[in-house]
């Protein structure tokens, strides 16, 4: 697939746009002022595989615990702010390295310069980001669908800050409907060649929010649109970094192992939830595009077992390993797990 060409916007030490890979961020679920249990989980994020962390900014003192907080981590950290635009600036000050903030709740168009004029002196990057519950109240009350009303209150937005001389953005214009959010970011892409922030807007829980935005944003990514996305789950937010991982992946758009197993029937024989999760836990962190597959049994198993780079497949009461098309250990099914694991190795 063939990416659309944005520009490139540094946030702290990752890149976003352009050629770079699509960056996977997620939201703490803690604001920097309860700096314990903030900073455990942004460790955990990034430990994860999430790229860039998003914090809510409700007080002076989130903003200023952010420099504590970056004193700690090697992730790019953006503060989100709302309603109050010194928290964006005391944030920006703070050393943070981007900003998110929805113009049409920042107040007076002074006061949003004021945060631009910030941004621009600290060259610090701004996602402005309208979700279709936070429209532009000139926009918000005409018959309009809500995709388009969502598209002018981005647009009136984005020319407010160009005006006041803000050129380091990234754009997101996050609907709760997976069809809206489908077509609202194919309309931004063909307005602004800004890096785009995928996602669809409170999403909901579990399987639900993850089948949303898979087909969202997978629809999106396809055709070449989005440079950085977030899964937004109900939840622990650990949930939402392994599913925009396993959407990327889906695509090829990540380099990591993927797991092949059977959905298991009547024939399987071994308790293979229980293995398939202990190889998922051991391929979680590498980083290499190759497949592993764990099978029940002989009707696929050895196929699958033999077209992925490692497999392993459970076959006449043995675990059978193979690596590349060719078998090379057979005992136990434990025993095959642990060759596997050595196996892994190589690719890490
Ligand atoms: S590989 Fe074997 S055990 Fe697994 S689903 Fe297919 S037939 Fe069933």
């Amino acid at each position: 697939m063939e990416r659309r060409k944005t520009r490139v916007v540094k946030v702290g030490n990752k890149y976003i746009g352009g050629d770079y890979p699509i960056l996977i961020q997620s939201m703490s679920t803690y604001l920097p002022s309860e700096y314990d249990e903030c900073l455990k989980e942004i460790k955990a994020l990034e430990d994860e595989g999430c790229e860039l962390v998003r914090v809510a900014v409700k007080t002076i003192e989130d903003a200023r615990m952010i420099k504590k907080i970056k004193e700690n981590v090697s992730i790019p950290i953006v503060a989100d702010i709302h309603f109050d635009y010194l928290l964006g600036i005391e944030a920006i000050e703070a050393g943070v390295d981007g900003i998110r903030f929805n113009p049409g709740n920042i107040g007076a168009d002074e006061n949003l310069k004021k945060l631009v004029d910030s941004a621009i002196t600290h060259n610090t990057p701004v996602r402005i980001g309208v979700n279709s519950g936070s429209l532009n109240p000139k926009f918000k009350n005409t018959d309009m669908p809500i995709v388009d009303k969502a598209v002018e209150s981005l647009k009136y937005y984005v020319s407010l800050c160009e005006e006041y001389g803000l050129t380091n953005i990234i754009l997101s214009i996050k609907m709760s409907s997976t069809l809206e959010t489908i077509e609202a970011y194919e309309k931004v892409s063909q307005i602004y060649d800004y890096p785009l922030h995928l996602g669809v807007t409170e999403a909901g829980m579990g399987d639900n929010a993850i089948t949303k935005s898979a087909i969202a944003l997978g629809n999106l990514l396809l055709s070449g649109i989005g440079d950085t996305i977030r899964v937004s789950i109900t939840g622990n937010p650990l949930r939402e970094v392994t599913a925009a991982k396993d959407i990327l992946r889906a695509l090829n758009l990540h380099n990591s192992a993927d797991l092949i197993s059977c959905p298991t029937c009547g024939r399987t024989e071994i308790d293979l939830e229980h293995y398939a999760s202990l190889v998922n836990e051991r391929i979680k962190h590498i980083k290499k595009n190759i497949k592993v597959a764990v099978m029940g049994c002989i009707v696929n198993g050895p196929g699958e077992a033999r077209e992925a780079d490692l497999g392993v497949a459970f076959v006449s009461g043995q675990g059978v390993l193979f690596k590349k098309g060719k078998t090379v250990f057979r005992g136990t099914i434990d025993e095959a797990i642990d060759e596997l694991s050595k196996e892994l190795k190589e690719y890490e």
